[in-house]
């Protein structure tokens, strides 16, 4: 990766793709024997996982769907024998690199999607990409450090998105009312971790 780093200068994009046990190409294979679990068959979860990981890449590769690339490194890791994620870099093409703050928009988010248009993105986000409750609704959160979240959340709130002196992105959080309930509290945008 480094080797590469030397070659294309830094990565762009740092993706974490994570497998999820309920997809439902695990769950079609796991009911042909009734009671399985996920973690009765990593050879189901692995071979679907790789799956789309493979399908993922040509979405970032050959579909470009964040604009040109010329290299990417990944490397897939096991939480001990639980779920496998990758992590991915991504090196855009320079015509794409150092993209502004309205194309980084385009393609990540920090936000709550709209609960009328768009269900689908609401339920993900609200299932999937919120950090937290910690801090004080929750003081025993794993991220808990000397009584503060060491991932920084919550973050704060942001009317658009603006590149930092150390040409870090700080994304656009709104302060637009749109909140989802984990575990009876309602979190809102500065819970949201980014996401494409
Ligand atoms: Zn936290």
């Amino acid at each position: 990766a480094m080797a590469i780093c030397r070659w294309a200068g830094y990565p762009d994009l740092f993706i974490t793709f994570t497998c999820n046990p309920k997809w439902p190409e695990i769950q079609d294979m796991l009911d042909l024997i009734p009671g399985q679990k996920p973690e009765d068959r990593p050879d189901i979860v692995a071979r679907v996982f790789m799956l789309k990981l493979k399908e993922l890449m040509n979405d970032i590769k050959n579909e470009k769907c964040f604009g040109q690339t010329i290299a990417i490194v990944y490397t897939i890791e096991f939480q001990k024998r639980g779920l496998p994620h990758a992590h991915i870099l991504v090196f855009l093409h320079p015509d794409d690199k150092d993209p502004s703050p309205s194309q980084i928009d385009k393609i990540i988010s920090a936000e709550i999607p709209d609960k009328n248009s768009d269900p689908d993105g609401y339920e993900a986000v609200q299932n999937y990409m919120i950090h937290g409750p910690c801090g004080q609704a929750h003081p025993k959160s794993p991220c808990m450090v000397d009584k503060s979240c060491a991932k920084h959340f919550p973050k704060s709130f942001c009317t658009e998105t603006t590149i930092d002196e150390d040409n870090y992105p700080v994304y656009r959080r709104r302060d637009d009312g749109n909140t989802v309930d984990k575990n009876g509290v309602k979190l809102d945008n500065r819970f949201v971790v980014p996401y494409n």
